[in-house]
């Protein structure tokens, strides 16, 4: 069974290994070793759904985002909703197993079983115009996102076999 898998609280294939449910507080905290903090509060904010990481990982996205020129209470807002946006990324229309009712990839999230939210609903988030959030900041989000993401992803392989 993947790491993904076996971190993941939403997967529905976790009631099939179990395994996540078997380890212990001090398992986890010994697969953290070594980790920095960013790494730590993305493994328990994105994989293991600790939302007390929300506002640490909200300021690390707004470091990034003003090191990237977004100007102040965007990037506060925009910060927000990166943090959000993660916390909620499974794909709805597969439940987050990439596959579609056929057993074939997802169409809606190409098979990662998460999704973000649309152009349309992060500028809404924003209160900014679709056209002006597509022209002047969906790459800021993008790439801070997905800088996350990576992240997020990165670690968790990189801690599955301590967890194995
Ligand atoms: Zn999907």
């Amino acid at each position: 069974m993947s790491l993904i898998t076996k971190l993941n609280p939403k997967s529905p294939s976790l009631e099939v290994g179990g395994s996540f449910a078997s380890l212990s507080q001090s398992d986890i905290a010994a697969a953290m070793t070594g980790l920095d903090a960013l790494q730590e509060a993305l493994i328990r904010f994105y994989w293991l759904g600790d939302i007390g990481y929300a506002a640490y990982l909200r300021d690390q996205a707004i470091i990034e985002l003003c090191n990237r020129g977004v100007e102040g209470e965007l990037a506060f807002k925009m910060g927000s909703v990166i943090v959000d946006d993660l916390a909620n990324s499974t794909c709805s229309a597969c439940n987050g197993t990439g596959e579609n009712s056929k057993k074939r990839v997802c169409g809606h999230c190409d098979g990662s079983g998460k999704k973000g939210l649309s152009d349309r609903e992060l500028a809404k988030r924003l209160e900014v115009p679709k056209t002006s959030f597509q022209r002047r900041y969906k790459e800021d989000y993008k790439v801070v996102y997905a800088r996350f993401e990576f992240i997020a992803n990165a670690t968790a392989r990189q801690i599955s076999h301590k967890l194995g």
